[in-house]
């Protein structure tokens, strides 16, 4: 069997390396002339993190992320409403990493060139469209070029040529009104040093994270800084590079020197803001026409709440992977593919249209919105927890079932 894989994003590498290593023939076609580490930061979960420790990737990630050890929920005054150990402190056998996207990805390019041989993976190759028939599926791309091969797996983003093809009527990604203004600040660490904050409410957050240390031991932190509009402002088409100017959003987060974080030097802090607005797609009927499959954010773009859309997309591939592998064929093996992981992510794109766990800010600034006392007066005793429990149960990321699972690898047939 052959793949032809178009996108070389997070999700199509980590599917070439998941084909690769279950024997299966693959190639990788990304529409960027070059690769470059591009974008800020991410945060993988443990979820996603054990499939790539499972591809033998552990080193890498280890090398280029943090492990983040904490992750903490306060109002807009600093005051602190949920603290939790994150990753392995919170007893998952897998580390969570906050990692910039750019040097994951170029690390999972050079893995696959080097695993699969460089001809496998190529640049400025654009898919513009498909044609399948009994014996196979010709991928066709801008540059005139052809691939053929047995599957055609679309990893190609947010603006997937496959699924525009699919769907032609669907139009552009749905706007929520909330901007990001994403960023990267060197300063002295906060909290453990290896901690992820998120302060405010529904419409106005700040989200920071360290990616690295600098070499007189100051962090590189990673920050979002969030605002909701009414949904008839215009907004522009996303991409990871369109920037911002700092004041158009520091006057909104003016007074939030928490003590503990100073977002406001955080914020005057950085070089280059780059701007998005928080835009996601219907869940889908269907991924799936004969031999031509969607995964990552073709598939399922989600609002970037809950920090799971990269890690999302490394689970589509690893199922992909396997099912292709294991059933009887390859349209059993896309069709138990899509079963697997359509309903799982739809349900995870609704629970972020409804906030995901970051509902925990907005009950406590609905019922304190000037701050608290004690915080056991705003909230019932368990509240918080079966919010974010809920969503880490949604999300496939609840530490006893990941723990407990069974591993997705195939050995290579
Ligand atoms: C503000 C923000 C914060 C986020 N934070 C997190 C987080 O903390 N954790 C997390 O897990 N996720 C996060 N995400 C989401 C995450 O970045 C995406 O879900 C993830 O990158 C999806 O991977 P992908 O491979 O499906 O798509 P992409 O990473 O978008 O990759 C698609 C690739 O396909 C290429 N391509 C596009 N069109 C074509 C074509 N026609 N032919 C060939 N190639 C093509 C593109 O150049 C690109 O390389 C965040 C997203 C945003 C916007």
């Amino acid at each position: 069997m052959k793949v032809i894989i178009a996108g070389g994003g997070i999700g199509g590498l980590v599917a070439a390396l998941s084909l690769h290593a279950a024997g299966i023939d693959c190639e990788v076609h990304e529409a960027t002339p070059e690769v470059r580490p591009l974008g800020i930061g991410i945060n993988l979960q443990p979820h996603s993190v054990r499939e790539l420790i499972e591809l033998g990737l552990g080193a890498q990630l280890a090398e280029i992320g943090v492990a983040t050890q904490e992750f903490v929920y306060a109002n807009r005054f600093g005051q602190m409403i949920w603290r939790e150990p994150r990753g392995l402190a919170a007893g998952y056998h897998w580390p969570q990493y906050s990692i910039h996207r750019g040097r994951l990805q170029v690390m999972l390019w050079e893995a696959v060139t080097q695993r699969l041989g460089a001809e496998r993976v190529q640049a400025g190759r654009r898919l513009i469209g498909f044609e399948q028939d009994a014996l196979g599926v010709t991928a066709r791309f801008l540059d005139g070029g052809q691939a053929r091969g047995d599957v055609l797996v679309a990893a190609d983003g947010i603006h997937s040529a496959v699924r525009q093809q699919f769907f032609p009527t669907e139009g552009l990604p749905k706007w929520n009104g909330a901007l990001l203004w994403r960023a990267v600040s060197v300063a002295p660490p906060f909290l453990t040093g290896a901690s992820m904050v998120q302060a405010g409410h529904r419409d106005r957050k700040f989200v920071c994270y360290p990616i690295g240390k600098t070499g007189d031991g100051r962090s590189i932190i990673n920050w979002i800084a969030e605002q909701r509009f009414p949904t008839d402002v215009p907004w522009s088409r996303e991409d990871w590079n369109r920037r911002g100017q700092v004041s158009d959003f520091l006057p909104l987060f003016q007074g939030w020197n928490f003590g503990w974080l100073d977002v406001p030097a955080l914020i005057r802090g950085t070089e280059a803001v780059y701007e998005f607005p928080m835009v996601d797609r219907d869940p889908l009927p269907w991924w799936t026409q004969g031999r031509v499959t969607l995964m990552g954010d073709a598939a399922h773009p989600m609002y970037p709440i809950g920090s799971n859309g990269a890690s999302q997309a490394i689970l589509d591939a690893r199922i992909l992977a396997r099912e292709l592998a294991t059933q009887p064929g390859w349209a059993a093996g896309l069709a138990s593919y899509e079963a697997q992981r359509r309903p799982a992510t739809a349900a995870v794109v609704q629970a972020n249209r409804g906030d995901g766990p970051d509902r925990v800010m907005d009950v406590v600034h609905e019922r304190a919105p000037e701050g608290f006392a004690k915080l056991e007066d705003v909230v019932q005793p368990g509240e918080l927890e079966a919010i974010i429990m809920g969503y880490k149960r949604t999300a496939g990321m609840d530490p006893a079932t990941l723990n407990s699972r069974g591993s997705w690898s195939v050995t290579r047939g």
